[in-house]
């Protein structure tokens, strides 16, 4: 450790805020904290690790804590390595596949100026012209999926506000950023990517937004209203958590 200022070394006892402690090949940043008696530490969403002391506060003693708790760091990182997302990038070539309500279709470039993207006979038609500029084919197959998922769910809202009691919220589908689904008094948007997910992860999300209607947050009475409509609800949110890493968000690639 050479953080330490040599000129003064009073102060080379303690470590100080904000500085690199290295133990066994790990960096991590210190924070000192004049209300802590203990050490912390933290693993952050970017696999940043924070090391929270009290004031004066020996590097030895940082060490030690920090070794005591190997274990635990290693399997933090590696969870935060098996929860990274993998979105794919698509090329919208013709014949490449893409999912809807977890099924396979393959992209079938055709000679349709009327009807950039349209699913017939097991087949996603792309008009070739639009198909031609990646923007202008990535905007039609995205604005497919916000209409053929907006007809879709119309008819699933239903049942499920039913099963839990709550009035039917105004539905959309549009971008909803890194999510799968939002809701806001009287309104519940989907992402229009969501509809790439087989059809009981789907209703997940939606029975997820609705079942906000009646709680907001994710407390025990949120989830207690939610398995009550949806008793596999558990299940259902870690196989999205897995599989949503995997969906195609709309990035498209260089041909
Ligand atoms: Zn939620």
């Amino acid at each position: 450790m050479s953080d330490a200022n040599p000129s003064s070394p009073a102060d080379s006892s303690c470590l100080t805020d904000g500085q690199t402690l290295w133990v066994d090949g790990r960096a991590l940043e210190v924070r000192i904290s004049a209300r802590r008696s203990r050490l912390g530490l933290t693993v952050e969403r970017d696999g940043a690790l924070i090391l929270r002391v009290p004031p004066t506060c020996p590097p030895e003693r940082a060490e030690a804590f920090v070794r005591s708790g190997s274990r635990w760091i290693d399997d933090k990182l590696r969870l935060r390595e098996e929860r990274q997302p993998l979105h794919p990038t698509r090329k919208l070539s013709d014949g490449e596949i893409h999912r809807y309500l977890g099924r396979d279709y393959r992209l079938l470039y055709v000679d349709e100026p009327g009807a950039p993207v349209r699913l017939v006979a097991g087949r996603l038609r792309m008009d070739q012209a639009t198909a031609a500029d990646p923007v202008r084919g990535r905007r039609a197959l995205a604005d497919w999926y916000t209409r053929s998922g907006l007809r879709w769910t119309r008819g699933r809202l239903q049942p499920w506000a039913a099963r839990m009691d709550v009035d039917e919220p105004r539905i959309e589908v549009r971008d909803v950023g890194r999510r799968w689904g939002t809701h806001r008094p009287g309104r519940i948007a989907l992402h229009w990517a969501t509809f790439q997910l087989p059809f009981h992860l789907i209703d997940y999300v939606i029975a997820h937004e609705l079942a906000h209607v009646r709680v907001s947050g994710h407390g025990p009475d949120y989830w207690r209203l939610l398995r009550r409509a949806m008793p596999e609800c558990a299940r259902w949110k870690t196989e999205l958590d897995e599989m949503g890493r995997r969906v195609w968000m709309g990035d498209v690639a260089e041909r």
